[in-house]
């Protein structure tokens, strides 16, 4: 069984009962898929005890539409995480995390201004401030991170560097379905035609063309490619199919 918590005191007391037993943990937005269990797997494999925590974050939302529309499924989630061998769900709510009302706020002035950060200001802003919170309360070892989120997954990890914060950020791989679509909540807003066609967003990143080339085709099937670069060995991509914002990479 998992156990939900929903006070940070309650964990916190916990925590104190593991003593020195390893902790895992995986922070996320819920509406949990094959990419989410695939971390909640390798924390369980790896640590005594692992805890997860959903909470849908409003400070890195920039469109608010998006928060509007943000699935919700927190019976199937439950469910998941029982399925992965998770022993704690930390369920906060917004009150909770921001008793300051966000006034203190986490930046990073550099990679954080590129790529998703020069699309969505602030976003990257929201993403740190929110994960130092969770770090510090949930007081781990190892936290999982996916890489489907690859410049999140580097400043987190750089954020973790420069405070000195004594839990490791773990990188692990991109999940993605049958047909190469990397696993995302936000599939599930796709249209059913949407979702035919996503899949050419994978197939045409790892095709080896050049970016310019990559770009004309991804708009000629009705992608709106927001942007496409290359960055230390990887190819970075967003792209918007109708209302839905994909984000993907691979190496190259
Ligand atoms: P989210 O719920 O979108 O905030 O994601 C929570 C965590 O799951 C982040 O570390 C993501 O990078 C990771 N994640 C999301 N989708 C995938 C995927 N397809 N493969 C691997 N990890 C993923």
């Amino acid at each position: 069984m998992v156990k939900i918590v929903k006070e940070i005191a309650e964990w916190k007391e916990i925590k104190r009962s593991l003593g020195h037993s390893s902790l895992g943990f995986v922070p996320t937005m819920g509406a949990l898929h094959k990419g989410h269990v695939s971390l909640m797997e390798r924390s369980v494999r790896e640590n005594d005890y692992t805890l997860a925590s959903i909470f849908v974050n409003p400070t890195q939302f920039n469109d608010p539409s998006d928060l509007e529309n943000y699935p919700e499924t927190l019976t199937d989630d439950i469910k998941k995480l029982e399925e992965a061998g998770v022993d704690f769900l930390f369920l906060p709510n917004k009150e909770m995390m921001y008793p300051d009302g966000y006034r203190y706020i986490i930046t990073e002035n550099s990679l954080s201004r590129k790529f998703c950060g020069a699309h969505r200001p602030g976003h990257f802003d929201g993403v740190l401030s929110i994960v130092m919170k969770l770090l510090n309360i949930a007081g781990a070892g190892k936290c999982y991170m996916g890489e489907k989120d690859w410049q999140q997954y580097l400043l987190i990890k750089g954020m973790a560097e420069a405070f000195f914060m004594k839990t490791e950020i773990v990188p692990c791989p991109l999940i993605r379905e049958e047909d190469g679509l990397a696993y995302s909540s936000r599939n599930a807003l796709l249209t059913p035609d949407e979702r035919k066609k996503a899949p050419l967003l994978y197939q045409i990143l790892s095709s080896g063309k050049e970016l310019n080339e990559m770009e004309e085709l991804l708009n000629k099937e009705g992608f709106k490619v927001d942007y496409l670069e290359r960055f230390e060995e990887r190819i970075l991509i967003a792209a918007f199919l109708g209302k839905v914002r994909l984000i993907d990479n691979v190496q190259g």
